[in-house]
């Protein structure tokens, strides 16, 4: 009876429920086989990177090989969307005798709705599914209030997860054993059409480079989390949310390794802080499993839905290419479209300018994050742009609006970042550097600021406020 791994965002032998399950249930030898769906139609539509495909093509071969070498053969499917892949898979398993396909949960709408599909075809055509919840380190749907409502505020939410995970003390799911003599994978070489154009490979490819980068940062970097997150000219979080965002780390794998850097002595209130960022990432999962709507491009809190957001026009054009006249958000938009990733402090900042100082829809942010970022993950970007425009659960109250040009004499004190993103401005002294607008001549080139901060954050407060009336 063949065992079928569906692998979708989940590109890792170890610690994944659905191959573990498949392999138990399979009681002869090369019974259990996997495969993995191209829906670049799909990818598309979600707004998905050039630098996200070739990360997720380069982690499918890379867990082909693994695979390979316990005998179980990946095989790659090409479809166009979710619709399509559904009568590709119910093919794959007749040709290849499937009784019982496995698969861990995603959640976003369409993936759910494909989901679902399958199901009810695999169910009429006598086929088993099973599926794990496995995206997040407590199952999602498990961490609920007393009267078993999902929370809406972060705070509580996490103490109640610390609880549980304090209870159940979570542990990994074992690579398999080999279901079979090691075979030649199969390789993915084409790149989809309209994604090759992806900036070098921010981080090293395969399971193995993503633990050694773990552990790395837990060794040399975690014990000063706290003090060192917010500066993005230095090396102080992670880069591990391409792994994470694709499968190729779980959250229990980092909760569990960061656990075992504190009982080895490792700074506590770093590596806290640290883990308190994975729950923020199983928050917003939840967020996103419990209200779809967010899934539809809709605000979490539906009174926002009124607010008369600007024509983006040339204001957008300016925020994307990183050509504003502020040195902050220049430079993280650079960041952004020549790396695929961007520092967490500067993502709040630049959405927060985006739509309170440019007062430019928030949905638009998050589809041009989407479309360059090589850890875009529909549950963290929707959650990350909805708190800085105010729209969102648990979010920034819309009264406190950043301020790019403090946050940049506070976060960038010497101007390092935006010295190495904004070349043109690098001869500025460190003081001049985070609003070259404010006397002496512009270096040539660099634009003045397209909106004045002052101006622009109190006709935002005022639109936010006229909601209430
Ligand atoms: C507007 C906006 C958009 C964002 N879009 C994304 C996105 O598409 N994908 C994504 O993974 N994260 C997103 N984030 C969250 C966060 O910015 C990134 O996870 C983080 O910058 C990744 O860097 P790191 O791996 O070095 O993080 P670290 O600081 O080392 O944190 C470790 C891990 O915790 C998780 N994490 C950290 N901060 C957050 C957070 N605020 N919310 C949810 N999870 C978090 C990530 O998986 C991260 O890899 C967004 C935040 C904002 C404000």
């Amino acid at each position: 009876m063949t065992q079928l791994v569906w692998f979708r965002n989940d590109l890792r032998a170890a610690d994944n429920p659905a191959l573990t399950a498949a392999c138990k249930e399979a009681d002869e030898a090369g019974q259990v086989r996997a495969c993995f769906i191209l829906t670049p139609a799909q990818w598309q539509e979600h707004s998905w990177s050039p630098a996200r495909v070739q990360f997720v093509m380069a982690h499918a071969n890379a867990l082909a090989e693994e695979l390979a070498k316990l005998g179980i053969p990946l095989s790659f499917i090409n479809a166009d969307r979710f619709d399509d892949s559904i009568t590709k898979l119910e093919s794959h398993c007749q040709r290849h005798g499937v009784r019982q396909l496995h698969f861990n949960e995603e959640y976003g709408i369409n993936e759910r709705k494909r989901d679902k599909a399958v199901k009810h075809r695999f169910d009429e055509l006598g086929i088993a599914t099973s599926k794990y919840r496995d995206q997040t380190v407590a199952p999602v749907g498990e961490i609920l209030t007393g009267q078993n409502e999902p929370y809406s505020v972060f705070t509580p939410f996490s103490r109640r997860w610390r609880t549980w995970v304090d209870d159940k003390q979570p542990t990994l799911y074992p690579i398999p054993k080999p279901q079979g003599e090691a075979i030649q994978p199969e390789r993915l070489t084409h790149v989809p059409e309209g994604f090759e154009n992806a900036p070098p490979a921010l981080v090293e490819t395969g399971e193995e480079a993503a633990h050694d980068q773990l552990e790395r940062f837990l060794g040399e970097n975690g014990g000063a989390y706290k003090e060192q997150r917010d500066f993005p000219a230095l090396d102080g979080t992670s880069q591990l949310s391409p792994y994470l965002a694709n499968g190729v780390l779980s959250g229990r794998q980092c909760l569990i390794a960061a656990r075992q850097a504190q009982s080895m002595g490792g700074n506590h209130e770093g590596l806290l802080t640290w883990i308190n960022e994975i729950t923020w990432r199983d928050f917003y999962i939840n967020i996103l499993y419990h209200y779809p709507r967010l899934s539809m491009h809709r605000a979490y809190k539906p009174e926002t839905e009124a607010l008369q957001w600007n024509d983006p026009g040339p204001h957008f054009g300016a925020w994307k290419s990183g050509n504003t006249g502020i040195p902050l958000v220049d430079a993280a938009m650079r960041q952004l479209n020549q790396t695929g990733w961007m520092h967490n402090r500067l993502r709040m900042v630049t959405a927060m300018f985006l739509t309170k100082n440019l007062f430019i829809d928030w949905r638009l942010g998050e589809a041009y994050f989407m479309s360059k970022l090589v850890d875009g993950f529909l549950a963290s970007n929707n959650g990350g742009w909805q708190w800085s425009a105010s729209t969102g659960t648990d979010a920034a109250p819309y009264f406190r609006v950043f301020n790019p040009v403090t946050q940049s004499e506070r976060f960038d004190p010497q101007g390092e970042f935006i010295r190495e993103w904004v070349p043109e401005l690098a001869k500025l002294d460190n003081k001049r550097i985070h609003d070259p607008s404010k006397g002496g001549v512009i270096p040539g080139g660099y634009p003045r600021p397209i909106v004045d901060l002052k101006e622009s954050r109190k006709e935002a407060i005022a639109r936010f406020q006229a909601l209430k009336n």
